[in-house]
Order: structure tokens, then C-alpha cells, then sequence
């Protein structure tokens, strides 16, 4: 698929040092791509209610791990994906009476203005879940061929029912590792998102579903001995991700809700297609909320940046404000937190329109140890803040001609602020 056009990342002077994350799966920091190369997978959109507030903190969040892990001197590859056809898009598509063709592409298209808006720089690798499905069956056919997939069900002498394919979550010795939850809570949350573990005829109800046989009224691929049918979710992202960064990959991220079951599967998906190998690290994105509940498609209470936008809000203002939260804590989203981000962002324009100001090498310094501290954006929110103040009371002791270009760049090149 195409993806936005990529923003302008201005040159700093010198470097930023080893970025530190916290993976989930261990609760430990660790540093986030120990090599030369950097690679991140981020679960994309499922394109149906682009993009919300959760979904635009999710995309903020990594990609100041990309500008970091630039600001490092890493070569950096991003994947990334959308789930341009899944249960819930077939559902709002049925329920809306639009094409689920035509839904996926609108807001898919949605989502890339937003991101454009955002100054989120674009995937290297962006796969679309109906363009992957050759890969997908490629890979689906190689489980099934190394015992690590099965089929459940079979179709009627009229070749009519379903013989779906499912993972068998016991071939993989670290399943489970990701979530680390106890078998009561996997259940629980695999049947709440998606899974079916009641289907009959699966080895463990935890096994998840990698292809759908064709049902009457829904869309469908041919997948050679598989059968005509289309992706599971999870397979979709592990073959994307090896085919686009290749495994072991540094980062898997995305919302703190896709931990189990999506990371959990794909993961595991991800080593049974390649001997063991899957994401290094994973690193989860709190909730955002609105009026005190988390901010979902189900629920309806969505903000959508487009909507923000049409209201005439910068862009900017709502990455400040994004910002201004730790990316894995659960937030929520106010009328306050939007009035912030706008003040925010006029008080730095301000700061930086004169012609000297106080040093800003401490500054950057500053920002780029917040940022390698497990990506601490508000502590280098404070850090420019304390620049900005200082700038526009005018009360350095001496002046820096070229101060201002440099925190303007530092908050561009590191934060995706554009003042
Ligand atoms: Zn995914």
C-alpha cells in the first residue's frame, strides 16, 4: 500500500545515546535495538473509525522510537499493516450498508491524512492484509504441512461448511511468555477479543484461527489446498513482519490491548514460521480515555483527529498534548488536555521567534536523555518548557544567536513538533 509522505527531519548537532524501552513481556528496560539496524512492527488500523485518539497516541508514541533510534545513527526499518479485511470492518460495512471495500479505503485514507497532519513519519514496509493473503497462505500451508496448524471441520458432500485452519498453540514451548497471563485470564480475554474458545473440534480453545474457509456473503481468496477463505488476524501480522523486516525483529508494538491475545498469537506464529524467531521486545501503549471510559469503536465514544482538524485544531497542538502522557500509562482525553497542548504550542512558537536566547545545548541534551528513558516525552516536555520560559522573560545572561533555530529543530527532529 502507499503510505503518507514522509516529514523533513532536521540535521542536530551531535547524538542521542542507546534508547531504553520496557518490555512488556519481562516488565524489564531494556535497550531497544541493540545492533546497527533497528526494526519495529506496529499493528496497523483495522480501517473502519480512523483515528481515534487511542489509535494517534499509539502512532506518536513509535514514532518518537523512530526519531530516537535516527537521532542514534540507527538504520532504521519500520513495518507496519492494515487489517483491510477482518470480522469487525465486514460487520460495520454490513451494518452501514457501504462496501467493506469502499470503508476500508475511505478511512484507510482518513488515517493517512492524519498521520500526515501529525508529522508521523511513514512505515518503510506497508502491507495490506488483502495484499499479504498470497504470503499468508504460503505460510499457513507450511504450518499445516510442519504439524504446527490443523484443520477443524470439513465441508458437506455439497462442498458446503467449514474447514478452517487453526494453530495449535502447544508446538510453540514459549507461548505465553508475551502476556505471561494464567490460563483462566487467557481464556477470558481471547474469548473478549475475537477468539472462539468454544469452537468444537480444536485441540486447545486457545488455538487460534489462521484461515477462514469462504462463508456465503463474505469475501474470499483462493488458497490453493487450504481453500477459498480469507487471513486470521494474528498470521496476517507475524507474515507481514517477517517478510518486511525479517525475524527476529527488534520492537513489536502497539495498544496495551493487543497484548494478549494478537501479540500472544502472533508471535508465536511468528517463531513457529521461523525456527523460534519472533520479536525481541514488546512495547504496549496505555488506553485513552474520554469521560472516564476507555475510548473504543464498541463503546462509540471516539475523538477522531479528523474531526479535531476540521474544528481548525492544530495538528501540532494535538501531538503536544498526546505528549504531555507517558505513552504506557492509561490517559485520558479533556477539554483541559487539548487547551494545554494548544498553549504549549504558542508559547514555543513564541520562544523561538526572536533572534538569540538562552543556550540551548543543555536542552537538547536534555530532551534526548528523556527520550532514551523509555521514550519520557513529558520530561522533555518540561525540559523546552523551562527553555521557552526562560526565552521569552528574556532573562539569560547571555544571549545565543543561533539558540532558537536549535530548539526548533531539537522539537522538530525529536518530538515531530513542527513550531
Ligand atoms: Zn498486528
Amino acid at each position: 500500500m502507499l503510505t503518507w509522505p514522509a516529514p523533513q527531519i532536521p540535521q542536530l548537532p551531535g547524538q542521542g545515546g542507546p534508547v531504553r524501552v520496557r518490555d512488556t513481556s519481562t516488565g524489564e528496560l531494556v535497550v531497544a535495538a541493540p545492533g546497527p539496524d533497528a526494526t519495529l512492527y506496529v499493528c496497523g488500523i483495522t480501517p473502519y473509525d480512523a483515528t481515534h485518539l487511542g489509535h494517534a497516541a499509539t502512532y506518536v508514541a513509535f514514532d518518537l522510537l523512530v526519531r530516537a533510534w535516527l537521532d542514534e545513527g540507527k538504520r532504521v526499518r519500520y513495518a507496519s499493516n492494515v487489517t483491510d479485511v477482518d470480522d469487525p470492518l465486514l460487520e460495520r460495512a454490513e451494518a452501514t450498508g457501504v462496501d467493506w471495500r469502499e470503508l476500508a479505503a475511505d478511512q484507510t485514507a482518513l488515517y493517512l491524512e492524519d498521520m500526515t497532519a501529525l508529522g508521523v513519519v511513514p512505515p518503510d514496509v506497508y502491507t495490506g492484509a488483502v495484499e499479504s493473503v498470497p504470503d499468508v497462505v504460503a505460510a499457513v500451508r507450511a504450518m499445516v504441512a510442519s504439524g504446527t496448524a490443523y484443520v477443524v471441520g470439513a465441508p458437506d458432500a455439497h462442498g458446503q461448511g467449514a474447514a478452517d485452519v487453526y494453530a495449535d498453540v502447544s508446538a510453540d514451548p514459549a507461548f505465553g511468555e508475551v502476556a505471561r497471563l494464567d490460563r483462566d485470564a487467557m481464556l477470558a480475554l481471547f474469548g473478549e477479543r475475537g477468539g472462539d474458545p468454544a469452537r468444537p473440534g480444536k485441540r486447545d480453545p486457545l488455538d487460534p484461527l489462521l484461515w477462514r474457509s469462504a462463508r456465503p456473503g463474505e469475501p474470499s481468496w483462493d488458497g490453493g489446498d487450504l481453500g477459498h477463505g480469507r487471513p486470521g488476524w494474528h498470521i496476517e501480522c507475524a507474515v507481514i513482519a517477517r517478510d518486511g523486516i525479517g525475524l527476529p525483529f527488534d520492537v513489536q508494538g502497539g495498544g496495551s490491548d493487543l497484548r494478549f491475545p494478537h501479540h500472544e498469537m502472533s508471535t508465536s506464529h511468528a517463531r513457529l514460521l521461523d525456527a523460534g524467531h519472533g520479536a525481541r521486545s514488546h512495547v504496549h501503549t496505555g488506553m485513552v480515555g474520554l469521560h472516564g471510559e476507555k475510548m473504543s469503536k464498541s463503546l462509540g465514544n471516539l475523538v477522531l483527529v479528523s474531526r479535531l482538524r476540521a474544528d481548525g485544531v492544530d495538528a501540532m497542538a494535538v501531538r503536544l498534548a498526546i505528549l504531555d502522557h507517558h505513552y504506557a500509562t492509561d490517559w485520558e482525553w479533556t477539554d483541559d488536555v487539548l487547551r494545554a497542548g494548544r498553549a504549549r504550542l504558542e508559547r514555543w512558537r513564541a520562544s523561538v521567534s526572536g533572534n538569540g536566547g538562552p543556550a540551548a545545548d543543555a536542552t537538547l541534551a536534555e530532551v534526548r536523555a528523556a527520550l532514551a528513558d523509555d521514550l519520557d516525552a513529558p520530561r522533555a516536555l518540561r525540559a523546552v518548557d523551562a527553555w521557552a520560559d526562560a526565552s521569552l522573560a528574556g532573562d539569560a545572561t547571555e544571549v545565543h544567536e543561533g539558540a532558537p533555530g536549535v530548539i526548533a529543530r531539537t522539537v522538530n527532529a525529536l518530538l515531530g513538533v513542527r513550531l
